[in-house]
Order: structure tokens, then C-alpha cells, then sequence
């Protein structure tokens, strides 16, 4: 089977071998480049699969190149895992907000990458999936039927208020990506009172509560947001 072709930005030289030497071992095909320009030009000469964005870079930096792949309609769709360092944090929320799937803390294990690459490379094709977002859904053990706001644990019926319902069937068809506070309040918007990032993290708490034994899978990614874990 032809493997996945995954384009790799990042300047700094040990940890662009590490990336690449733990990605090609999984039998990926792997490209690397150093800049910004560069990732730009061989995204849009060869629409890779996936790309690992360093998001400190020379020249263009890694928002700008996301933001760049987005604006883009043919590498528009193409996955991005973002790597970013202890201090840059608060980028990370710029980063999933101009377009990147999912982000991975510098020092990170050569196994956390590969899972993470491979959860970004599956979403592809749950993506397209995606449309059918009236559809069941069951994650864990948790069901979910959003045409009738209904959802159950182990069988059992819970009541949850309907932006808690929002807040979950969000993150619950994307297992594994992180939501920033901004973006759930995007994808809850509508109702008629104003929805904060401080109100997001009180529902979700609510949310976690009513989840009982599934909370657990509820995880707050510091600084960042949320996440569904797979
Ligand atoms: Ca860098």
C-alpha cells in the first residue's frame, strides 16, 4: 500500500531529523524543509497528505503558513499538527484559530508524534464523513443522536441544557482535536444570551459532571481549550 506523503517544516536540524526519522520508520513517505517558502511551495506542488508545522520559523513563520495552506482551496483540507515550544502558548490558540488541526508541545516523545501524526491522517477521511453531521454517533460509550438533542451513557438516558449538548457533539466528532474557548463559542453561537470564554469552561464543567463515568475523556488542554480524547 502506498503510504502517506507528510511534509515536514521545521528549521531546527535535530529535531527535523527526529521527526523525520520516526515518520519514515513508520513507513511514510517523508519531505522536509527548513522555511516557510519553502513548505509553501512543496505544499502546493504536491499536496501532501499531512504537515508538521513548526510554528517558529524564519521568514514566514508557521501561523502565517497556515494560514496561507487555509487560504488556499487546493491545500485548504490538508491536515496541519502544529510544534510549538513551552513559550509560545498563547500562539497555540492563534494557531488552531487560523486553521491548524491539532498541536504538539516541544519536548515531544517520538511515539506521541507518530500517534498524533496518524489520529490527523485518519480525521482526513472522517472529515469527509463529517458532512453527515445528523448522524449517531458513539464515542466511548457515550451515543449521541443530534436530530433529537438525545444522549445516552451505557443505554441510560442524560439531560444535558442545549449548549452543554453543542459543546459535546462538537468536540465528539472530532475525537483527539483540540478546540480553542473562541472556536466552541463559533460553533455554539445562536443562542440568546452571550456565550464567554469564562462561561465555556462552566459549561464543560457542568458537561463533565453529567458525564459521569465518560467525563474522564473530557480533558482541558491548559491555555489552549478542550479536548475529546480518542
Ligand atoms: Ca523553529
Amino acid at each position: 500500500m502506498l503510504k502517506e506523503h507528510i511534509l515536514v517544516v521545521e528549521d531546527e536540524d535535530d529535531i527535523q531529523e527526529l521527526v523525520e526519522y520516526n515518520l519514515a520508520r513508520e513507513g511514510y513517505r517523508v519531505t522536509c524543509v527548513g522555511s516557510g517558502e519553502e513548505a509553501l511551495k512543496v505544499a502546493r506542488a504536491q499536496i501532501p497528505d499531512l504537515v508538521v508545522l513548526d510554528l517558529m520559523l524564519p521568514g514566514r513563520d508557521g501561523l502565517e503558513v497556515c494560514k496561507t495552506l487555509r487560504a488556499d482551496e487546493r491545500t485548504a483540507r490538508i491536515p496541519i499538527l502544529m510544534l510549538t515550544a513551552k513559550s509560545e502558548e498563547s500562539d497555540v490558540v492563534l494557531g488552531l484559530e487560523v486553521g491548524a488541526d491539532d498541536y504538539l508541545a516541544k519536548p515531544f516523545s517520538p511515539r506521541v508524534l507518530v500517534a498524533r501524526a496518524k489520529a490527523a491522517l485518519r480525521r482526513t477521511t472522517t472529515a469527509v464523513a463529517e458532512k453527515g453531521a445528523g448522524q449517531t454517533l458513539k464515542v466511548h460509550e457515550i451515543v449521541i443522536e443530534p436530530g433529537r438533542h438525545a444522549v445516552r451513557i451505557e443505554g441510560e438516558p442524560i439531560d444535558l441544557t442545549l449548549t452543554e449538548f453543542r459543546i459535546l457533539h462538537l468536540l465528539a466528532r472530532r475525537p483527539g482535536w483540540v478546540h480553542s474557548r473562541d472556536q466552541i463559542i463559533e460553533a455554539i453561537r445562536g443562542e440568546d444570551y452571550p456565550v464567554t470564554p469564562r462561561s465555556v469552561d462552566v459549561h464543560i464543567a457542568g458537561l463533565r459532571k453529567k458525564l459521569g463515568s465518560q467525563g474522564k475523556y473530557l480533558t482541558t488542554v491548559r491555555g489552549v481549550g478542550y479536548r475529546f480524547e480518542e
